[in-house]
């Protein structure tokens, strides 16, 4: 039995994370020992990051034995690794085709989870003591060149139809007031929805939280297969053991298999996303490029980069790229994150950089998420697909499809598209290889238009 990835096998071992800050900034202490013999539980789960979790998290405390399966540790996926950007999304589809898709009645559903989901991470941090950081007032967008302003009035007159909520415009006068000059920036909008947070000390806070409501762990233990049994249990296999349980959630993103199980092939695309982590910068080196404000950011890219100051004056820059996870990609993507980095902070050429990982996010083909029961199946359930945005929505779809597992009526908005099984990707088997010649394009749309 071995698990089939679409990526190159490095994706999915230690080395992207080897300089992950956030892991090495909190404590990795084991949450639970590698599955052995033969356990059983009513609910199994496999994946231990947000989605994982925050349905982990509903179903014990509802009194349901819940185990939690990670091949590695728990918050050792993208949940560990991320830009800790709390914020509206969870898909890249447009309102107007969302509206045009759906229809008006649920992709308001749609738009009123993206909040209801920020809301519920406040929630939960405050509810369970977790301490993750938390700084950044919403989020500012920043228009990389003066003609994509417009890019900046559309988001805001989307957010005003969507929450009544308005936007406030900055000049670039203003920016440099809010302390947030970067090269080439013209103008910029602050979404007043949101928040940073540490992403690894909220994982780690929800998993504390769920052992805390009599939740298990067995960590380092890649489920190699699932199997209904006879009497319509669900048997999980893994190296060391196997575990019986009524029903089983796959809560694996970008980290899916193939064949883990056969249902979810063709279904998810990993996308990697890569972030570099300067050294703390002194007071006197934030005034000298201008960039002195905690607020998260990103700028008009379609292929974007995103970047805050961390509470302790670090400075966290990602960008999505790469369809390939080797080491020498990862060295060239290094360089390439380094020079966007230098380019737009160039009073920082001369500031070290020492930390720089990578992970896995998750697209769909219709690109919205899916959280609810694997079609024809009893008791198989799964949730992916954030898009990049899965904070907020992970944690969100968690709780939703833990309500589908509990038979319970949930208050949280939850649009029917959400539930219906996404379709393949066509070409499935090349699906990573194609999503070089999107890059290829976004790249030239960027620089061009
Ligand atoms: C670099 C980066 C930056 C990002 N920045 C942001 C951001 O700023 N804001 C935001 O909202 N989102 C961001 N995202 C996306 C966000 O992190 C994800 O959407 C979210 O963490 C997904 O959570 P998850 O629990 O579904 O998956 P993950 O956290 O990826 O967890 C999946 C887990 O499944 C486990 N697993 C896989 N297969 C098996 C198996 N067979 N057996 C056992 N375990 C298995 C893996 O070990 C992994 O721990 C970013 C992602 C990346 C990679």
């Amino acid at each position: 039995m071995s698990l089939h990835h679409i990526f190159q096998e490095d994706a999915y071992g230690d080395q992207p994370v080897a300089e992950n800050f956030w892991h090495r900034s909190f404590s990795k202490q084991a949450l639970g020992e590698p599955l052995c013999d033969e356990q059983s539980c009513e609910v199994a789960v496999v994946g231990g990051g947000y989605t994982g979790l925050s349905a982990a998290l509903k179903l014990a405390q509802q009194g349901v034995d819940v185990a939690v399966l990670d091949a590695q540790h728990i918050g050792w996926g993208a949940s560990g690794r991320n830009g800790g950007f709390c914020c509206l999304g969870g898909t890249i589809a447009d309102d107007a085709d969302l509206i045009d898709r759906y229809g008006e009645a649920d992709a308001r559903r749609y738009f009123y989870a993206e909040r209801a989901a920020i809301d519920l991470v406040a929630e939960l941090l405050e509810q369970n003591s977790i301490d993750a950081d938390v700084v950044s007032k919403g989020e500012t967008v920043l228009a990389h060149k003066a003609r994509r302003v417009d890019q900046l009035k559309d988001t805001a007159a989307d957010v005003q139809k969507r929450y009544g909520i308005s936007c406030t415009f900055h000049d670039k006068d203003e920016l440099a007031e809010l302390g947030m000059m970067a090269s080439g920036l013209s103008s910029g909008l602050t979404i007043p929805i949101g928040f940073a947070l540490h992403p690894y000390k909220y994982a780690r806070g929800l998993a504390e939280t769920v052992k805390a409501q009599g939740g298990r762990f067995y960590e380092q233990t890649s489920v190699l297969g699932i199997t209904p049994a006879a009497d319509g249990q669900y048997v999980l296999k893994a190296r060391t053991g196997q575990l019986r349980a009524q029903k089983v959630l796959l809560a694996t993103n970008g980290y899916s298999s193939e064949n883990m199980p056969e249902w979810m092939a063709g279904k998810y695309l990993p996308v990697q996303s890569n972030i570099l982590m300067s050294r703390v910068l002194s007071d006197e080196e934030l005034k000298r490029q201008g960039w002195f404000s905690n607020q998260m950011a990103y700028d008009t890219r379609t292929l974007l980069h995103y970047f805050r100051l961390l509470p302790d004056n670090r400075m966290l820059f990602g960008m999505r790229g790469s369809v390939s996870a080797t080491p020498h990609a990862r060295k060239r993507m290094r360089t390439a994150t380094r020079r966007d980095l230098e380019r737009m902070f160039p009073e920082w050429v001369n500031v070290e950089t020492p930390d720089f990982w990578s992970g896995l996010a998750c697209l769909t083909h219709k690109l919205v998420p899916f959280a609810g029961a694997v079609p024809d199946t009893q008791g198989l359930y799964a949730a992916f697909g954030y898009h990049g945005n899965g904070i907020a929505m992970a944690t969100y779809a968690g709780q939703l499809v833990a309500a589908e597992m509990l038979g319970a009526a949930t208050k949280m908005p939850y649009p029917s598209f959400m539930k219906q099984a996404p379709i393949e990707f066509p070409f499935r088997t090349m699906r990573r290889h194609l999503l070089a010649l999107s890059y290829t394009w976004f790249e030239l749309k960027d620089r061009l238009l």
